[in-house]
This record gives structure tokens, C-alpha cells and sequence, in this order.
């Protein structure tokens, strides 16, 4: 054969090899895993989840790990037996998948639920307290759901590091020490009394302190099951029948959850929603979340030059407070479930409507209150004004796994120890309270009044930002009762138009202004900052504000975490 003829077919055989070995190693790249990070509030959290991902496991399978350690270690804030709203990213088919795990009210709960016998509404700790405010619980049924479409890991393996924990015992953090010591009730309770106080000699109850070991093997038997059974290892069965049996025969105001209200339960999957702020693009939940008020905060404040007016100035926080008082005023009119009362989610979210609202700050003086909008003719004015209590507790942790799947969710027992009442190990949430106690304000009904099957109004906003070109940038949430929507709004700002770390966004600051006073942060720079707010005409409140940021964001640099310095967690990261 002559060498000539053998050349081009040589060639073609060379370059298809070629192309074949890049391939190969283009694709291995592809798959290739990247740094896993997490940022959550106790580190036994942050480091089951990461057993989680080194075990090749995905971001929801970490978030499930993570969540039942949180039930254990942090009880005072979430919990299996609350409930959560996890936002999901999916890289590889660049999807967003929202999950509401909110409790939902019992079929036999009525708009009266909290209001007296003369038709007052009850006060705060009356309500809470027992069972009647007990919500059929969601976290665990959600987490099944995102499991079975993202999970990797089988779900038993997921609960292996919080049951080793809840029989080997774990250190009692700061935050947990300090909620039990100023409960005014806790002590009180059937369980709660037995698990959280020992005896003295002389019979005095003592409340664990920081650093005591505490077990939990009610709680280890409990994971027992669900791990064996699945989402009906909890909704049915003895987990189900203890939670149902505490409930109706609590000390106090008994509930009516019932084992069908426990097997009826769904969570539900969600359109997210998402506007643009900047270059960026952020996602969170629907109503009944908070976080289009956060979208609308920030769409109001997209018509000011924020970066211009600079970090924490006295011009930029007097205009982010104004923008949060509109939004405030339109979520206390408009946001409850949106299976029950017509929300008019894109017409609040509307540039034009945004722009409008934003004409009404005035630089140079407060609005005080700001009056809800009228996103669209048949929505105006036509429900009365909720007017919400809640005391902060709740969690955010924010995952993201080598293969750049994020999630980012927020998750709650409502106040701090929820309803106080055990069972399974676990704090039985109070999120009934998070309804409006008046079903009616000033002749009109309230959006967000009780109903049975209804889930309550939320104020937790677990945020996902995209950048310009439509790739992950960060993920943030934050506990703090109805004040979540102001610092997830702020962490934003700082990060977004300030362009702070993700450290330094966390550790920011804080004021809000939920249509009232201006919330000060205590021990801060805004102390300083306050009589030139008071001259602007705001009136000025200071105090603790106790959020617990956790984020992620992207750098040219790699993965970068925030951890709130206000509460007890960490970031761990791990390069593969
Ligand atoms: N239950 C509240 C909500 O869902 C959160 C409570 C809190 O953060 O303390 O909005």
C-alpha cells in the first residue's frame, strides 16, 4: 500500500481519538465535584451535613441530616414536629423548585381559635402556650418530597447522625441555655420540665446550662421510625398518635389536631417567585412565605441609587426604612395563604406599581405609616389590617453540594419552644399564632384570619440570587419573626449594591421598620446614628435584634460563607 493512501485515514483515526480522549476528560471535568459548603446555626448541624456530602450525598440530602440535628440541638427554633420552606437549585437543569412544608390549621380549628369568650383576642403567651395553637406539622412530609426529587442517598442514612447525637448527648449552646433560662413557662411543662430542668438535692428545679450534656432517646426513637417507615414513620403510627394525644390533652387549652388532620397533610410545590433587582435576578416563595415582601422592598428601592448613597448612611437607611413600611403595609392588607384568598402576586411585584409606591418616600421626612397600595382595583382596600405578634425563634441554613445544587431554607416551632408541649422528643410547634387573632378589623374580614385546612401567614423568606448571566450568585434566610423580611432585605442590599462579603453582609447592623418605629439595633453604630433618624421624624426604637443569617455567595475566588455572629453556627466548606 502506498504511503500516500494510508495518510488521510491515519489523520482521521488520530484526530477521532483525539477527540474522543477530550471528550472523556471534558466530561470527567463536567462532573467533577467542587467545594460543598454550609452555613447553619449549630455547628453539630453544619457538620452532619457535611458527613452528608462527603458520603456523596446531595444538597437535600444534607438539608434533611441537617434539619434533624436542628430538631435536637436547637429545639427553641425548629423542629420536625414545626414547619419549613425549602428553595431548591438545580445546576445541571438550572431549575428552581419551591417546597411550602408550612403546618396547616386543623380541620376542627374556627376564626374564633383565639379570641376569648367575650370575643377578644388572647394575649401572646395565652395563645402559645398549650395546644390549641399546634399546627399539623410539615417538615417532615416536605423533606420526603424534595427528597424523592433530589435525593441521592437513601433517606435512612440521612437521620444517622442526629440519632448517634440524641444517644450520645450534645453540648447545650449559648442561645439554647438562654432560652430556657428567661422561659417563663417551660418549667411548667409536663416533659419539657423533665428534659430541659434537673433536681437539686433539695427538689429545686435547675435549668441546664450552657455546655451541660443533654440525651434525647425519645427523639433517637423517633428518628428510629421515620427513618424505617418514611414520611409515615411520622404522620402515622405511635410518633402520630403521641403527637395527637399531647395536643388534646394539654394542661392548657387543649387542641383538636387529630390523627386525620396528621394522615391529610401535604406539602405543597410552588411557583417560585422572582424579580429582577440590579444585574441580579432573586428568587424565593409565594405567599404564604415572606418573601415577596422582601421582592417588593427591594423593587421599590431599585428606583433610588442605593450604591450611591453608600453603605449604612443616614440617607440609605432613612430610604430602605421608608420602602419597608409600603411593603409592610401591603403584606399586613394583601399576603395569607394563597389557597384561600386571592393574592394579586403580580401586580404588587409590577415595575410600575413599584415605582409608583416608591414616589411616595419623601427624602427629607418619614411617612410614619404607610398606607397599603391598590395593586389592582379589585383587591384594594378590601381586606382589614393584620395586625401581627410573634416572638422570634426559627432557623435558616444554606447548602450547597459539589455538584452546585443549593438550597436554602427556613424552617420553625413559631416561638421559642413553640407550643411548649413534647412528644416523640420533639418541641410541638405554636404556628397557629402566626393567623390573625381578630378574624375582622373595622368591619372588614382579615386575610389572614384562621380557617381549618388553612396554613398561617409567614414572614420566613429563604432567598436564592442569580447573576447576570443567570448562574447561582447567593443564597441567604434568616430567622426573626416578622423582622426576617427587613434582614433578608438589608443582607441583600449589603451584598448586592454594597457589595459587602457575605461575612460582613451577615454581621451588618440591623434596623427595620415594620410599618411602626424604626428598630435600632442595640450596642451599634446606629445608636450613634439615631438623633439625625429622629430629626427625619422617625421614631426611634432600640434593642436587640436577633436574626441568624446564614448565606452563601460565589467569588472569582471560590465558595464564601456567613455565619450571624448573633447566634451560635458556622460555615464549613470542604474542597473535594
Ligand atoms: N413563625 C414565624 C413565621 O413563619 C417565624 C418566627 C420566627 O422567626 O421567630 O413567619
Amino acid at each position: 500500500m502506498r504511503y500516500e493512501r494510508l495518510l488521510p485515514g491515519l489523520t482521521i483515526t488520530v484526530v477521532a481519538l483525539l477527540v474522543v480522549i477530550g471528550g472523556a476528560i471534558w466530561l470527567q471535568r463536567g462532573e467533577e465535584p467542587r467545594a460543598f459548603m454550609i452555613a447553619s446555626a449549630s455547628s453539630y448541624a453544619s457538620e452532619a451535613g457535611a458527613e452528608i456530602l462527603r458520603k456523596g450525598g446531595s444538597a437535600v440530602d444534607a438539608a434533611i441530616a441537617v434539619q434533624a440535628v436542628l430538631s435536637l440541638v436547637e429545639p427553641e427554633s425548629s423542629g420536625l414536629a414545626g414547619g419549613a420552606f425549602l428553595l431548591h437549585y438545580n445546576e445541571a437543569e438550572d431549575r428552581i423548585d419551591a417546597y411550602d412544608g408550612r403546618e396547616t390549621a386543623p380541620a376542627g380549628a374556627t376564626p374564633a381559635l383565639f379570641l376569648d369568650e367575650e370575643g377578644k383576642p388572647l394575649t401572646f403567651l395565652e395563645a402559645m402556650i398549650g395546644g390549641s395553637s399546634v399546627g399539623t406539622p410539615g417538615v417532615v412530609k416536605m423533606l420526603w418530597l424534595a427528597h424523592e426529587e433530589h435525593g441521592v442517598l437513601p433517606w435512612e442514612q440521612l437521620f444517622e447522625p442526629a440519632i448517634r447525637l440524641a444517644e450520645d448527648g450534645f453540648a447545650v449552646a449559648p442561645k439554647l441555655a438562654q432560652a430556657i433560662a428567661r422561659d417563663p413557662v417551660l418549667m411548667q411543662m409536663p416533659v419539657a420540665q423533665d428534659y430541659f430542668y434537673r433536681r437539686s438535692p433539695d427538689g429545686a428545679l435547675i435549668p441546664a446550662a450552657e455546655g451541660d450534656i443533654l440525651k434525647n432517646p425519645a427523639y433517637a426513637e423517633t428518628l428510629r421510625r421515620i427513618a424505617a417507615h418514611g414520611w409515615k414513620g411520622f404522620y402515622e403510627g405511635p410518633v402520630a398518635e403521641e403527637i395527637v394525644a399531647t395536643v388534646q390533652n394539654a394542661p392548657l387549652r387543649p387542641g383538636t389536631l387529630s390523627l386525620q388532620d396528621l394522615a391529610d397533610y401535604e406539602p405543597k410545590k410552588r411557583e417560585p417567585v422572582c424579580a429582577p433587582y440590579r444585574a441580579y435576578r432573586v428568587c424565593t416563595l409565594p405567599p404564604p412565605s415572606g418573601g415577596m415582601t422582601v421582592l417588593q422592598i427591594l423593587g421599590i428601592l431599585e428606583n433610588y441609587d442605593l450604591a450611591g448613597m453608600e453603605a449604612m448612611t443616614l440617607t440609605s437607611v432613612h430610604f430602605i426604612a421608608e420602602a419597608e413600611k409600603l411593603a409592610y403595609a401591603d403584606r399586613d392588607h394583601y399576603v395569607a395563604d394563597p389557597d384561600f384568598v386571592s393574592i394579586p402576586v403580580s401586580a404588587m411585584l409590577e415595575q410600575e406599581y413599584l415605582k409608583k409606591r416608591a414616589y411616595e418616600i419623601d427624602a427629607s421626612y418619614t411617612m410614619s405609616k404607610a398606607k397599603p397600595g391598590a395593586p389592582t382595583d379589585e383587591h384594594a382596600m378590601r381586606w382589614g389590617e393584620n395586625q401581627p405578634i410573634d416572638k422570634p425563634s426559627t432557623s435558616h441554613f444554606t447548602i450547597i453540594d459539589g455538584a452546585g445544587n443549593v438550597v436554602s431554607m427556613t424552617t420553625t416551632v413559631e416561638g421559642p419552644f413553640g407550643s411548649h408541649l413534647m412528644a416523640g422528643g420533639m418541641m410541638l410547634n405554636n404556628q397557629l399564632t402566626d393567623f390573625s387573632f381578630l378574624p375582622e378589623v373595622d368591619g372588614k374580614p382579615v386575610a389572614n384570619a384562621v380557617a381549618a385546612g388553612k396554613r398561617p401567614r409567614s414572614s420566613m423568606s429563604p432567598v436564592i440570587a442569580f447573576d447576570d448571566e443567570g448562574a447561582f450568585y447567593a443564597a441567604i434566610g434568616s430567622p426573626g419573626g416578622n423582622r426576617i423580611i427587613g434582614y433578608v432585605a438589608k443582607t441583600l442590599i449589603a451584598l448586592l449594591d454594597w457589595n459587602m462579603s457575605m461575612a460582613d453582609a451577615v454581621a451588618l447592623p440591623h434596623f427595620v421598620d415594620r410599618n411602626g418605629k424604626l428598630e435600632i439595633e442595640e450596642g451599634t453604630a446606629l445608636e450613634e446614628m439615631a438623633p439625625q433618624l429622629r430629626q427625619l421624624g422617625h421614631m426611634i426604637d432600640t434593642r436587640e435584634l436577633m436574626s441568624g443569617l446564614h448565606g452563601i455567595r460565589v467569588t472569582p475566588k471560590g465558595l464564601e460563607g456567613g455565619a450571624d455572629p448573633r447566634r451560635d453556627g458556622n460555615v464549613v466548606t470542604e474542597e473535594p
